[in-house]
């Protein structure tokens, strides 16, 4: 098995270096290479950058416009960036949600929410955990009761990471109690600006505030943002993890802290 990158792949990791040089503001590699602490605008200064070159979904496919590069095509970008020292894209909409919207979203949903994931215009948070619901996910309660073309959402996430900037957030809400907890899960889509929708900080031990608690009191969504079907979310859910997992693991970054 040869484990040499090709020629082409060369020259592609070539061309992303370039690019890379000669896009990624020096002042945001400065505070990546220095450990400081990056701003909202940091983070999305750099998304947007990405964004209108078509590579903020850079492991998209072509058909959903992304640039439908190959697994070492990935790697290579993943690699180049974090040697150039970019701040970490933030996964949860272009990593997370998005190959859920893609995979199980109605043509309608794809429109409506992929473009502003792919431009980096809109942060997405992730709701999956709750207190009491982390390893043992399926058994959480944050409750979503479908009433005519809605759903009333009642409860609470926890841990959600950079909530405090959250504009939506993909949530795993309970819409039935019947047979196995995994069965009775939705994958919904929620407007954190919606009346009922709170965001309260988790300051961590090291005086920092990158996770929140997010509680739901309330709260109305319209029954077009749910995923697929209803009481399916764990399959979603799975789907998604698989690509979130990968992506959390960091191998670029470490790579280069080395
Ligand atoms: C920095 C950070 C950011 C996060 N961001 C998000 C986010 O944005 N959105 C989100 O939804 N979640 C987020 N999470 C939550 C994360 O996914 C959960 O912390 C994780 O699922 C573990 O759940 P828990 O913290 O409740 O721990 P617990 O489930 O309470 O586990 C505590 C300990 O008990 C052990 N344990 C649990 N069950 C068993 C068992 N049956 N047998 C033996 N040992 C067991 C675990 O291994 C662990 O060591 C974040 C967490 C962290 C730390």
């Amino acid at each position: 098995m040869d484990l040499n990158f090709t020629p082409d792949e060369l020259a592609f990791r070539a061309e992303i270096r370039q690019w890379v040089a000669e896009n990624l503001p020096k002042d945001l590699s400065h505070k990546v290479f220095n450990s400081l602490r990056l701003s909202r605008d940091d983070m999305q200064r750099w998304a947007k950058i990405l964004g209108a070159k078509g590579w903020l979904g850079y492991g998209w496919p072509k058909e959903f416009g992304g640039p439908g590069w190959t697994a070492v095509q990935k790697h290579l970008f993943e690699e180049e960036c974090a040697l150039a020292g970019a701040p970490r894209i933030m996964p949860f909409g272009p990593v997370m949600v998005a190959p859920v919207i893609m995979a199980f979203g109605t043509p309608a949903q794809q429109q409506r929410f992929l473009p502003g994931i792919a431009s980096g215009e809109v942060w997405w948070s992730q709701g999956y955990s709750e207190p009491g619901s982390g390893s043992d996910l399926a058994s959480l309660k944050c409750r979503a009761e479908r009433q005519g073309n809605t759903y009333l959402v009642n409860g609470q996430k926890t841990w959600t990471t950079m909530g405090q900037y959250g504009e939506w957030i993909f949530c795993l809400v309970r819409t039935s109690t019947e047979g196995k907890p995994q069965t009775g899960i939705s994958f919904l889509l929620i407007d954190m600006k919606s009346p009922g929708s709170t965001v309260r900080a988790i300051i961590t031990l090291d005086g920092e505030h990158e996770v929140n608690e997010v509680f739901f009191d309330n709260v109305v969504v319209p029954a077009e943002n749910l995923i697929g079907e209803e009481n399916k979310g764990w399959t979603y859910a799975k789907h998604l993890l698989s690509h979130e997992r990968t992506n959390i693991a960091d191998v670029n970054r470490s790579k280069r802290e080395l």
